[in-house]
């Protein structure tokens, strides 16, 4: 379909935009799965990360629609698991990351990504306003902001919050660490 030059055409993978934009090759990643099996949102995921990153790997239209739309991309916590077990170090949060905002920008997102924005908003609002996180003002919060009461996706913010108790009070304790965290997750959505 590209007419780009034979230059170009790597950036017209998703793949080839993802290694522009963070530096992470997704020719290394050689299917051992290990990320998939130790991360905690794997058995929630239409297309787990080891999945997503062997369709990125072929470099085809509709291969990489497919990861746009999924609704996976959309459930990784960022938690990191997956990037410390991988041998090959690819670091699939950025690559989740990217992807998200790749899936928005062309709007791809999946449906259920609108409810799941809507949370992290509440959450982080929740966390920079009170240096705490108040579960039940939080839901309360994040049921204003969506306009509606969820069933289903509410399984991701539960493994969400599930995700990220053991970094909060660390993350209370070091209010420049928490700065970053909104700094590099706000402006996003
Ligand atoms: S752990 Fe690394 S090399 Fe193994 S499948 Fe996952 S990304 Fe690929
Ligand atoms: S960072 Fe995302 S993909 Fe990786 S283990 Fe955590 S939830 Fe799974």
């Amino acid at each position: 379909m590209s007419s780009g030059n034979h230059h170009d055409e790597h950036l017209d993978t998703l793949a080839g935009r993802i290694q522009k934009a963070t530096g992470v090759k997704l020719t290394h990643c050689y299917q051992c799965g290990k990320c998939a099996a130790g991360c905690p949102v794997a058995d929630q995921m239409d297309l787990t990360s080891c999945n997503a990153l062997r369709m990125l790997q072929y470099g085809l239209p509709e291969y990489d629609e497919r990861v746009l739309r999924s609704e996976g991309i959309w459930l990784c916590l960022a938690c990191e698991t997956c990037s410390t077990r991988c041998p090959q170090e690819v670091e699939i949060p950025k690559v989740m990351d990217f992807i998200r905002g790749e899936a928005l920008a062309k709007n791809l997102a999946h449906p259920k990504s609108a409810d799941i924005l809507a949370f992290h908003r509440a959450f982080l609002d929740s966390i920079e306003y009170t240096g705490r996180l108040y579960e039940v003002g939080l839901v309360a919060d994040y049921k204003v902001r969506s306009r509606h009461f969820l069933k289903d996706v509410m399984l991701a913010p539960k493994m969400y919050v599930k995700g990220k108790l053991d970094l909060l009070p660390h993350l209370i304790r070091n209010r420049r660490g928490m700065k970053n965290l909104f700094k590099q997750t706000m402006g996003k959505g």
